[in-house]
Formats: structure tokens, C-alpha cells, sequence
């Protein structure tokens, strides 16, 4: 169906607030993208340039190669579905999902035949006479989509548009949207603050934060190689535990606290240049290992002992929040073991998920990103010649 392009893409509104910065990617066809973020983030900014209903300020903006940045919306050949559905009222679902189709002067048997195979796949056969108002919330939001998909667009756009069903709805709509999705290939940018929607919809996800990227990726990359301490922070429920310290030996030291967690070799290797320097451990809740379940023989000697604070119940998993040194940690674990709780909770790293950001840039820390930190570190000692030379000499040796 269609491929779009963002290029250096950048909206500053009249206001001179600067919502979205050199917002680039490239989407491939039948992609299911989702972006992703708080509130304020640029995330609508960006579609609504995408659709046509807010100017793009600078940046160029493809759909299959063709610039469309000046086209006018509808004729981007783009559908877009809002977290209102605003259907007509006094219209039945027949009628809502035609109306476009009708404006555009389509022959009356293939508006049927549309409208047909849009209920077919939204299952609104049934409901195809009835009026909105005689529809539950999530039939409604399906006519909705049906509306978008009887134009059968290149690009579906959807800005929030789970946002105002219940909580139950929404989850059977998050994947009645993924199977409509599949049924009809269109390439789709769906736009949410909600990072499970993104985890569990997305062929890729974009993570915004301030008009910024800051990561594209995969659901599994994005939660098991989070770029830096925000994505980290803001995917995954609850979120990533971080604990401050310093790297001594082969070991890391968490901030106000007696313990040493041993590095792994790959990730003493990994932090070679932080010896003696402050970092930011990064674990998972679910990676931590308590000291009553099976599996904490096997991560023994990453152990350790946290003061329990509170306790949420969610049914299957049990999330132990507590202190450890400074640090806040939550545990998320099995609640078969719920019974063996005691007020010190002692508890294990799987250390093969810990990740490691720089505390100064929040930024992870990766085979790649050890080269960076070289040579931010030969800008900042530009003065003294003598360690310039010292760290040039050793890269030299490296490269041999
Ligand atoms: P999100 O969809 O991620 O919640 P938005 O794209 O709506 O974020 O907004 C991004 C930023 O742009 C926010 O700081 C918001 O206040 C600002 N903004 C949005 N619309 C306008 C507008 N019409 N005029 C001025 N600023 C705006």
C-alpha cells in the first residue's frame, strides 16, 4: 500500500513553542507503528503534520517517495481515526460508514460492497441498520474504523482512539485492532500514552519525550535494550529499577549501602572505562530473583538484602516495593511465594538483564557507546595534551 518518510521533520508552533525536533524515520509498508509518550511529548503534533491538519515548519514529509509536505489533506490518500469517534447520529451504521464514499461520488454497488467487507472484518454485519446510539462503546469505535477503512486509504492514522473505553474494552480492542490491522495490510500510525497499547500493537515503536525520538524500535528491543534511563524508565510496568553507585574491581557499589554486586566478565569488559567512576544500574523488577523461589540458586552470589516496604497484590505476580541503600527497588514476583515474605527481603540479580547508563547523560551504555565515551572524554581534557596523546596511543594499539 504505502511507505512514508519523515526527514528532519520540526514544528514550532506560532507560539514559538518548538513541539517536535528532527523527527525522522522511514516506515515500511503494512508497519504497524505506534508513538509513544506523556503527554506533551509532540506525539499528535507529529500526525496531525502527517495528516495534514497542522503545517510542517521545516523537514520533508514522503508518502512512497512523493514530498507531500504542501498536499492538501484529503488528498494524502490518508484516513484518520480520533479518540472521539463522532459518528452521525441520526445515521445508521450503513450510513455513517458510506457517507464518505457518497461525497466522493462512488458507484452506489461499490459502496455496498465496501461497506460489506468493512462490517464482514469489524463483525458489524449484524448491526449494519442500527443507529449509534443503540451501540455499546466498542461497536461504535469499530464503526469508526470502518468509516476509515471503506476509503480503503494508503495510510490509517489513530490519534488515542482506545482512550475512552473502559479498561476491559480497551484490551479486546487493542487486538480487534491488530487482527483488522492484519486483515487489511494499510500501513497504520497509532498515536498513545500508553505503553502496554504500544508494547502489544506495534510492528515498531517510537519513544518520544520532549519533541524528541528517543529510541525506534521493536517492542522486545525497546524493553531489553532501552537507549537511555528514560526509555528504561518509561516502558515496562512497574518501571526498571535504577540504583546509583560506583564500579570498583570487577564489582559495583551501590550508593549507601555495604554490598558489592560482582560484574560478569562481558560486563566488566563492557565498563572497562568506568573504573573508579559513578554509573546507574539498571534491573528489571521481574529480573530480580527472591531468595524463597527455584531459580535463586542458580543467582546466589548477586544477592542481596532490601527492606521491604509496601505490597501490591495483583493475583498471578506480587510487587514488593522497598529500599535498598538509597535506592527505591521494586520486585516483581510469583505469589506462591507471597506466604515467605518477611520485612528483609533477600533477593537475587539476574544479572545477565542488568543494563548500565551514564549518570551524567542518562544515556545507555553499549559496546558502541564505550567508543563515544572515549571520545567525549578527549574533548573535555583538550587541555592536557599529555592524556590526549595517552588515549590517541591506545586507540592506535586497539586498531593494530
Ligand atoms: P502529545 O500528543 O504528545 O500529548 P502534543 O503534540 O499535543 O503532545 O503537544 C506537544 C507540545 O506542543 C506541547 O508542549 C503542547 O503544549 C504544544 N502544542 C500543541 N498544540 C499547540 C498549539 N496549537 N499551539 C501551541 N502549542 C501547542
Amino acid at each position: 500500500m504505502a511507505t512514508v518518510k519523515l526527514v528532519n521533520v520540526n514544528k514550532v508552533y506560532d507560539s514559538g513553542v518548538h513541539a517536535v525536533h528532527d523527527f525522522n524515520i522511514e516506515i515500511k509498508d503494512k508497519e504497524f507503528i505506534v508513538f509513544v509518550g506523556p503527554s506533551g511529548c509532540g506525539k499528535s503534533t507529529t500526525l496531525r503534520m502527517i495528516a495534514g491538519l497542522e503545517e510542517i515548519t521545516y523537514g520533508e514529509f514522503y508518502i512512497d517517495d512523493k514530498l507531500m509536505n504542501t498536499a492538501a489533506p484529503k488528498d494524502r490518500d490518508i484516513a484518520m481515526v480520533f479518540q472521539s469517534y463522532a459518528l452521525y447520529p441520526q445515521m445508521t451504521v450503513y450510513a455513517n460508514m458510506a457517507y464518505a464514499l457518497k461525497l466522493r461520488k462512488v458507484p452506489k454497488e461499490e459502496i455496498d460492497r465496501r461497506v460489506q467487507e468493512a462490517a464482514k472484518i469489524l463483525k458489524l454485519t449484524p448491526y449494519l441498520d442500527r443507529k449509534p446510539r443503540a451501540l455499546s462503546g466498542g461497536q461504535r469505535q469499530r464503526v469508526a474504523l470502518g468509516r476509515a477503512i471503506v476509503r480503503r486509504p494508503k495510510v490509517f492514522l489513530m490519534d488515542e482512539p482506545l482512550s475512552n473505553l473502559d479498561a476491559k474494552l480497551r484490551v479486546a480492542m487493542r487486538s480487534e485492532i491488530v487482527r483488522i490491522h492484519e486483515d487489511v495490510g494499510a500501513t497504520t500510525i497509532y498515536v498513545t500514552h500508553d505503553q502496554i497499547e504500544a508494547m502489544t500493537m506495534a510492528s515498531r515503536i517510537v519513544v518520544m519525550k520532549d519533541g524528541f525520538i528517543q529510541q525506534i524500535g521493536e517492542p522486545n528491543e525497546v524493553y531489553l535494550h532501552p537507549n537511555n534511563m528514560f526509555v528504561a524508565g518509561f516502558i515496562g510496568t512497574p518501571a526498571m529499577n535504577f540504583m546509583h553507585g560506583r564500579i570498583e574491581k570487577g564489582n559495583f557499589l551501590p550508593d549507601d549501602t555495604e554490598d558489592k554486586i560482582p560484574l560478569t566478565g562481558d560486563q566488566e569488559k563492557l565498563l572497562k572505562n568506568y573504573e573508579g567512576r559513578r554509573i546507574v544500574y539498571g534491573i528489571r523488577p521481574e529480573n530480580l530473583v527472591f531468595s524463597g523461589s527455584s531459580a535463586f540458586e542458580r543467582v546466589k552470589e548477586y544477592s542481596f538484602e532490601i527492606k521491604k516496604d509496601i505490597v501490591e497484590k495483583l493475583g498471578d505476580v506480587v510487587n514488593v516495593h522497598g529500599t535498598f541503600g538509597s535506592a527505591k527497588i521494586i520486585i516483581k514476583m510469583n505469589t506462591k511465594y507471597y506466604s515467605s515474605l518477611e520485612d528483609k527481603v533477600c533477593v537475587a540479580i539476574d544479572t545477565a538483564y542488568a543494563r548500565f547508563f551514564n549518570e551524567s547523560t542518562t544515556k545507555a551504555i553499549t559496546e558502541d557507546a564505550c567508543e563515544y565515551e572515549e571520545a567525549e572524554q578527549t574533548q573535555s581534557l583538550e587541555e592536557d595534551n599529555v592524556i590526549i596523546v595517552n588515549l590517541k596511543q591506545k586507540r592506535k594499539k586497539r586498531s593494530k
